[in-house]
Protein backbone atom coordinates (compact mmCIF):
# COMPACT_ATOMS: atom_id res chain seq x y z
CA UNK A 1 0.00 0.00 0.00
CA UNK A 2 1.37 3.37 -1.02
CA UNK A 3 1.39 6.04 2.18
CA UNK A 4 -0.93 8.61 2.00
CA UNK A 5 -2.17 10.55 4.87
CA UNK A 6 -6.59 12.25 4.16
CA UNK A 7 -7.82 15.32 6.05
CA UNK A 8 -11.41 16.51 5.81
CA UNK A 9 -12.60 20.35 6.32
CA UNK A 10 -15.96 20.78 8.11
CA UNK A 11 -16.95 22.30 5.28
CA UNK A 12 -17.46 21.11 1.50
CA UNK A 13 -14.79 21.89 -1.02
CA UNK A 14 -12.17 21.31 -3.23
CA UNK A 15 -10.40 17.62 -3.23
CA UNK A 16 -6.90 18.49 -3.66
CA UNK A 17 -4.17 15.44 -4.24
CA UNK A 18 -0.73 16.19 -3.79
CA UNK A 19 2.00 13.37 -5.06
CA UNK A 20 5.44 13.53 -4.39
CA UNK A 21 8.53 11.46 -5.47
CA UNK A 22 6.69 9.31 -8.83
CA UNK A 23 10.59 10.18 -9.51
CA UNK A 24 12.10 8.18 -6.49
CA UNK A 25 14.70 10.51 -6.24
CA UNK A 26 13.04 13.69 -6.56
CA UNK A 27 12.53 14.16 -3.02
CA UNK A 28 11.80 17.93 -2.62
CA UNK A 29 7.97 17.19 -2.69
CA UNK A 30 8.75 14.68 -0.26
CA UNK A 31 10.19 16.56 2.34
CA UNK A 32 7.95 19.68 1.82
CA UNK A 33 4.56 17.28 2.92
CA UNK A 34 6.38 16.11 5.65
CA UNK A 35 7.35 18.79 7.07
CA UNK A 36 3.01 19.78 6.58
CA UNK A 37 2.50 16.75 8.15
CA UNK A 38 4.10 17.60 11.21
CA UNK A 39 2.36 21.54 11.60
CA UNK A 40 -1.06 19.60 10.72
CA UNK A 41 0.12 17.15 13.63
CA UNK A 42 0.84 20.15 16.18
CA UNK A 43 -2.62 21.76 15.02
CA UNK A 44 -0.33 24.63 13.20
CA UNK A 45 -2.73 24.45 10.15
CA UNK A 46 -6.53 23.21 9.96
CA UNK A 47 -7.96 22.53 6.82
CA UNK A 48 -11.41 24.66 7.10
CA UNK A 49 -13.07 22.94 4.01
CA UNK A 50 -12.55 20.37 1.43
CA UNK A 51 -10.69 17.41 1.32
CA UNK A 52 -6.62 17.24 1.12
CA UNK A 53 -4.56 13.69 0.33
CA UNK A 54 -0.69 13.68 0.01
CA UNK A 55 0.68 11.03 -1.19
CA UNK A 56 5.23 11.70 0.12
CA UNK A 57 6.13 8.98 -1.41
CA UNK A 58 4.71 7.63 -4.79
CA UNK A 59 7.42 5.13 -6.07
CA UNK A 60 8.74 3.75 -2.66
CA UNK A 61 11.22 1.16 -3.87
CA UNK A 62 12.83 3.80 -6.32
CA UNK A 63 13.10 6.39 -3.42
CA UNK A 64 14.55 3.96 -0.88
CA UNK A 65 17.62 3.50 -3.70
CA UNK A 66 17.31 7.07 -4.48
CA UNK A 67 16.95 6.15 -7.87
CA UNK A 68 14.62 7.56 -10.58
CA UNK A 69 12.52 4.74 -11.35
CA UNK A 70 12.96 0.60 -10.55
CA UNK A 71 11.70 -0.89 -13.82
CA UNK A 72 10.22 1.77 -15.82
CA UNK A 73 9.25 5.88 -15.75
CA UNK A 74 6.28 6.01 -13.36
CA UNK A 75 4.95 9.22 -15.02
CA UNK A 76 5.06 7.29 -18.18
CA UNK A 77 2.25 4.57 -16.85
CA UNK A 78 0.17 6.09 -15.01
CA UNK A 79 -3.13 4.39 -16.12
CA UNK A 80 -4.88 1.07 -15.17
CA UNK A 81 -2.76 -2.44 -16.25
CA UNK A 82 -5.18 -5.48 -16.06
CA UNK A 83 -2.37 -7.20 -15.38
CA UNK A 84 0.35 -5.15 -14.13
CA UNK A 85 3.53 -6.50 -15.20
CA UNK A 86 6.54 -4.03 -13.93
CA UNK A 87 6.62 -2.68 -10.22
CA UNK A 88 5.80 0.45 -11.34
CA UNK A 89 2.37 -0.77 -13.55
CA UNK A 90 1.49 -1.85 -9.75
CA UNK A 91 2.02 1.66 -8.22
CA UNK A 92 -0.20 3.14 -11.37
CA UNK A 93 -2.72 1.01 -10.48
CA UNK A 94 -3.00 2.46 -6.98
CA UNK A 95 -2.13 6.02 -7.87
CA UNK A 96 -4.73 6.16 -10.29
CA UNK A 97 -8.09 5.41 -8.01
CA UNK A 98 -6.75 8.41 -5.74
CA UNK A 99 -6.71 11.10 -8.84
CA UNK A 100 -10.28 9.62 -9.74
CA UNK A 101 -11.62 10.70 -6.49
CA UNK A 102 -9.93 14.41 -6.27
CA UNK A 103 -10.64 17.60 -8.01
CA UNK A 104 -7.27 18.70 -8.57
CA UNK A 105 -3.48 17.60 -8.81
CA UNK A 106 -0.58 18.70 -7.86
CA UNK A 107 2.24 17.01 -8.74
CA UNK A 108 5.82 17.26 -7.04
CA UNK A 109 9.03 16.75 -9.17
CA UNK A 110 12.68 18.51 -9.24
CA UNK A 111 15.29 18.65 -11.92
CA UNK A 112 18.71 17.14 -12.09
CA UNK A 113 21.27 20.01 -11.84
CA UNK A 114 22.28 22.37 -9.42
CA UNK A 115 20.61 26.49 -10.53
CA UNK A 116 18.09 24.67 -12.29
CA UNK A 117 15.16 27.09 -12.50
CA UNK A 118 12.15 25.93 -10.99
CA UNK A 119 9.03 25.81 -13.32
CA UNK A 120 5.03 24.55 -14.37
CA UNK A 121 3.77 21.89 -16.78
CA UNK A 122 0.84 22.44 -17.37
CA UNK A 123 -0.13 19.68 -20.13
CA UNK A 124 -3.80 20.95 -20.57
CA UNK A 125 -4.40 23.72 -19.94
CA UNK A 126 -7.99 24.98 -18.18
CA UNK A 127 -9.48 27.41 -15.64
CA UNK A 128 -9.23 25.69 -12.61
CA UNK A 129 -5.75 24.79 -13.33
CA UNK A 130 -4.60 28.24 -14.41
CA UNK A 131 -5.87 29.25 -10.69
CA UNK A 132 -4.25 26.58 -9.68
CA UNK A 133 -0.88 27.89 -11.47
CA UNK A 134 -1.58 31.22 -10.71
CA UNK A 135 -0.59 30.62 -7.03
CA UNK A 136 3.01 28.55 -7.62
CA UNK A 137 5.75 30.69 -7.41
CA UNK A 138 7.50 29.96 -10.63
CA UNK A 139 8.24 32.45 -13.63
CA UNK A 140 7.71 29.68 -16.29
CA UNK A 141 5.00 27.60 -17.35
CA UNK A 142 5.61 24.96 -20.33
CA UNK A 143 2.42 24.14 -22.41
CA UNK A 144 2.04 21.94 -25.28
CA UNK A 145 3.64 18.27 -24.47
CA UNK A 146 0.88 16.15 -25.45
CA UNK A 147 1.09 17.85 -28.27
CA UNK A 148 4.76 16.82 -29.05
CA UNK A 149 4.47 13.31 -28.64
CA UNK A 150 0.86 13.16 -30.32
CA UNK A 151 0.84 10.45 -33.00
CA UNK A 152 3.96 9.48 -32.42
CA UNK A 153 4.80 5.85 -30.69
CA UNK A 154 8.17 6.08 -29.84
CA UNK A 155 7.38 6.92 -26.64
CA UNK A 156 3.89 6.78 -24.88
CA UNK A 157 3.00 9.40 -22.58
CA UNK A 158 0.63 8.48 -19.75
CA UNK A 159 1.83 11.00 -16.92
CA UNK A 160 -0.07 12.06 -13.91
CA UNK A 161 -1.63 14.99 -15.61
CA UNK A 162 -2.58 12.42 -18.61
CA UNK A 163 -4.26 10.55 -16.01
CA UNK A 164 -5.92 13.57 -14.65
CA UNK A 165 -7.50 15.34 -17.91
CA UNK A 166 -8.56 11.53 -18.77
CA UNK A 167 -10.62 11.07 -15.61
CA UNK A 168 -12.10 14.89 -16.01
CA UNK A 169 -9.88 16.20 -13.31
CA UNK A 170 -7.05 19.21 -13.72
CA UNK A 171 -3.44 19.14 -12.74
CA UNK A 172 -0.21 20.60 -12.84
CA UNK A 173 3.13 19.39 -12.53
CA UNK A 174 5.47 21.64 -10.59
CA UNK A 175 9.13 21.21 -11.25
CA UNK A 176 10.76 22.63 -7.74
CA UNK A 177 14.48 22.71 -9.11
CA UNK A 178 17.50 20.72 -7.92
CA UNK A 179 16.49 17.78 -6.26
CA UNK A 180 18.92 18.42 -3.39
CA UNK A 181 18.43 21.84 -3.37
CA UNK A 182 16.72 23.43 0.46
CA UNK A 183 14.98 26.04 -1.80
CA UNK A 184 12.97 23.34 -3.72
CA UNK A 185 11.70 22.35 -0.89
CA UNK A 186 10.66 25.53 -0.10
CA UNK A 187 9.10 26.14 -3.50
CA UNK A 188 7.55 22.54 -2.69
CA UNK A 189 6.12 23.38 0.66
CA UNK A 190 4.98 27.09 -0.43
CA UNK A 191 3.30 25.53 -4.07
CA UNK A 192 0.50 23.30 -1.06
CA UNK A 193 -0.05 25.63 0.97
CA UNK A 194 -0.69 28.47 -1.57
CA UNK A 195 -3.07 26.04 -3.07
CA UNK A 196 -4.91 25.24 0.10
CA UNK A 197 -5.27 29.07 0.52
CA UNK A 198 -6.31 29.68 -3.26
CA UNK A 199 -9.00 27.05 -2.43
CA UNK A 200 -9.94 28.57 0.63
CA UNK A 201 -9.01 25.32 2.33
CA UNK A 202 -7.27 26.95 4.86
CA UNK A 203 -7.67 30.57 6.69
CA UNK A 204 -4.87 32.49 4.47
CA UNK A 205 -4.87 35.47 2.19
CA UNK A 206 -4.29 34.07 -1.19
CA UNK A 207 -1.12 34.69 -2.57
CA UNK A 208 -0.44 37.48 -5.02
CA UNK A 209 0.28 36.41 -8.58
CA UNK A 210 3.53 36.12 -9.42
CA UNK A 211 4.23 37.39 -13.47
CA UNK A 212 4.71 34.15 -16.11
CA UNK A 213 6.32 33.32 -19.36
CA UNK A 214 4.08 30.65 -21.15
CA UNK A 215 6.35 28.39 -23.19
CA UNK A 216 4.99 26.72 -26.01
CA UNK A 217 6.86 23.30 -26.73
CA UNK A 218 7.39 23.05 -29.91
CA UNK A 219 9.76 19.60 -30.18
CA UNK A 220 11.85 17.33 -28.94
CA UNK A 221 14.64 15.94 -30.36
CA UNK A 222 16.12 11.96 -29.87
CA UNK A 223 19.46 11.04 -29.22
CA UNK A 224 20.05 8.79 -32.35
CA UNK A 225 23.75 8.08 -32.22
CA UNK A 226 27.53 9.36 -30.39
CA UNK A 227 27.25 13.20 -30.21
CA UNK A 228 27.77 16.01 -28.03
CA UNK A 229 25.63 19.19 -27.14
CA UNK A 230 27.65 22.21 -28.06
CA UNK A 231 27.34 24.01 -24.44
CA UNK A 232 26.68 23.16 -21.15
CA UNK A 233 22.82 23.90 -21.78
CA UNK A 234 20.70 24.67 -19.22
CA UNK A 235 16.68 24.54 -18.98
CA UNK A 236 15.33 27.62 -20.41
CA UNK A 237 18.64 29.16 -22.11
CA UNK A 238 17.62 31.30 -25.26
CA UNK A 239 18.69 30.01 -28.86
CA UNK A 240 18.99 31.60 -31.84
CA UNK A 241 17.55 30.59 -35.07
CA UNK A 242 20.24 28.33 -36.71
CA UNK A 243 21.89 28.52 -33.70
CA UNK A 244 24.08 24.58 -34.18
CA UNK A 245 22.89 23.22 -30.38
CA UNK A 246 24.05 19.35 -30.82
CA UNK A 247 26.86 17.89 -33.07
CA UNK A 248 26.80 13.71 -34.38
CA UNK A 249 30.61 12.33 -33.78
CA UNK A 250 30.04 12.16 -37.87
CA UNK A 251 30.29 15.30 -38.20
CA UNK A 252 26.17 15.87 -38.93
CA UNK A 253 25.07 18.96 -36.85
CA UNK A 254 21.44 20.11 -35.02
CA UNK A 255 20.28 23.21 -35.06
CA UNK A 256 17.70 25.36 -33.56
CA UNK A 257 15.15 26.05 -35.79
CA UNK A 258 13.72 29.48 -34.84
CA UNK A 259 14.74 31.66 -31.96
CA UNK A 260 13.16 30.45 -28.61
CA UNK A 261 14.33 28.65 -25.45
CA UNK A 262 16.25 24.92 -24.91
CA UNK A 263 14.39 22.35 -22.75
CA UNK A 264 15.18 19.70 -20.49
CA UNK A 265 18.83 19.21 -22.39
CA UNK A 266 19.77 15.99 -20.99
CA UNK A 267 23.62 16.61 -21.20
CA UNK A 268 24.04 12.93 -20.42
CA UNK A 269 20.97 11.44 -22.98
CA UNK A 270 21.79 7.60 -23.77
CA UNK A 271 21.53 7.22 -27.38
CA UNK A 272 17.59 6.31 -27.78
CA UNK A 273 16.48 9.19 -25.33
CA UNK A 274 15.14 12.79 -25.57
CA UNK A 275 18.09 14.99 -25.65
CA UNK A 276 16.12 18.20 -25.18
CA UNK A 277 13.40 19.74 -26.44
CA UNK A 278 12.73 23.19 -27.84
CA UNK A 279 9.56 25.74 -27.92
CA UNK A 280 8.62 29.35 -27.93
CA UNK A 281 7.42 32.15 -25.96
CA UNK A 282 3.45 32.29 -26.19
CA UNK A 283 2.00 34.99 -27.34
ZN1 LIG B 1 10.24 13.89 -12.13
Amino acid sequence: MIEKYTFEGEKKGVKLLVFAAIHGNETAGTNAIRRLLKEFEAGKIKLCSGCLTLVPVCNAQAYAKDVRQIDENLNRVIKIFEEPKTYEQGLANELCPLIKKHDVLLDLHSTHCEGDVPFAFCDYPDENNQKLIAGLDVGYVLEGWPQIYAGNCEIEDFSTERAAHDFGKTATTLECGYHKSVEAIEIAYNAIINMLAGFEMIEKEKPAERPKTHILMQGYVVKKKEGKLCKNYKHLDKIKAGETIARYDNGEVLTAPNDGFILLPNLRAEIGAEWYYFGIEKS
